[in-house]
């Protein structure tokens, strides 16, 4: 299916590895002239290098970090009128409530909910003004099924998800759709780093410990970021203009609600 995307533009945060790199690529392959934005400049450049390769694209490396004004301003500098936004940023660490400070709270909110709102603060009045534009935040399927120890993330993206739905019924007018992706296990650096430390804390091997996790998930593995990319392609397309204020879950089925 041709998205209709050729020539458009993207703003994609977090976007060297994983789940970013996945929508970057996905839009990239569409034709979307894309801005990826991670910390760390080395794998950052690589990334881009890789996708303006592949595609014939213009893609523009911004090494800042997306959670601080100054990261979103370099970003904005680089990417001003975006099409296309993807907000995304690191998940803050596990833990037990009883040990989370404010600052511990504020660093929480400030990467996965008021960083995504101060990019759509930026951005989207343009897209109305254009009458085109896509906005996509990577949440978690934290939001739904809440897991106890990410407290901080189950806050954080509860926090976010309720001030897009407020708001992705007023752009829709405008063919400005607002959604939210929501992943459950991904084969990502995040998975592994989080699977380590699970087998660590509970001393058993790590492969027996990721086994367990992808066997206990209905689909019998653990989802391809390549497939999180092309769903979120297709949110960002000409033909989703009928679709806002959603959350998506890609999970392989593991909630079990029927809706
Ligand atoms: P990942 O593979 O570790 O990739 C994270 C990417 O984000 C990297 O490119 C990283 O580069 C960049 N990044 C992190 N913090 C950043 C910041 N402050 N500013 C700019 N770039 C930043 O992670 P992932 O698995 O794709 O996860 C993406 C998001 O989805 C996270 O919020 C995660 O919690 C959530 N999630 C993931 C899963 C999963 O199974 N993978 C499940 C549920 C939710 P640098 O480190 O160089 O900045």
């Amino acid at each position: 299916m041709d998205l209709g995307l050729r020539g458009k533009s993207a703003l994609v945060c977090a976007a060297s590895k994983g789940l970013g790199r996945a929508c970057a690529n996905a839009l990239a392959r569409e034709g979307v002239s894309v801005t990826i934005v991670a910390r760390t400049q080395g794998p950052l450049e690589s990334a881009a290098a890789e996708m303006a390769g592949s595609y014939g694209v213009t893609v523009t490396p911004v090494a800042a970090d997306i959670t601080t004004a100054e990261g979103r301003q370099a970003a904005l500098a680089a990417c001003p009128a975006p099409d296309i936004l993807v907000n995304n940023a690191g998940g803050p660490p596990p833990g037990d409530f009883r040990n989370w400070t404010r600052d511990d709270w504020i660093k929480a909110l400030d990467g996965n909910m008021l960083t995504p709102i101060e990019l759509i603060k930026a951005t989207v009045d343009g897209m109305i003004e254009r009458r085109f534009g896509r906005i996509v935040n990577i949440t978690s399927s934290a939001v739904k099924a809440p897991i106890d120890i990410l407290g901080l993330s189950n806050g954080a993206r509860a926090g976010l998800t309720g001030f897009v739905a407020g708001i992705a019924r007023k752009t829709v007018r405008h063919n400005v759709t607002i959604n939210n992706l929501l992943p459950g296990p991904f084969e990502t650096d995040r998975l592994t780093a989080n699977v380590t430390t699970v087998a660590k804390n509970a001393g058993r091997p790590f492969q027996d410990v990721w086994d367990e996790r992808m066997q206990s998930n209905p689909a019998g593995r653990f989802g391809d970021p390549a497939e999180f990319g092309e769903a979120c392609a297709f949110l960002c397309g000409q033909h989703a203009g009928f679709i806002t204020g959603q959350n998506l879950l890609l999970d392989g089925g593991a909630f079990p609600g029927t809706l």
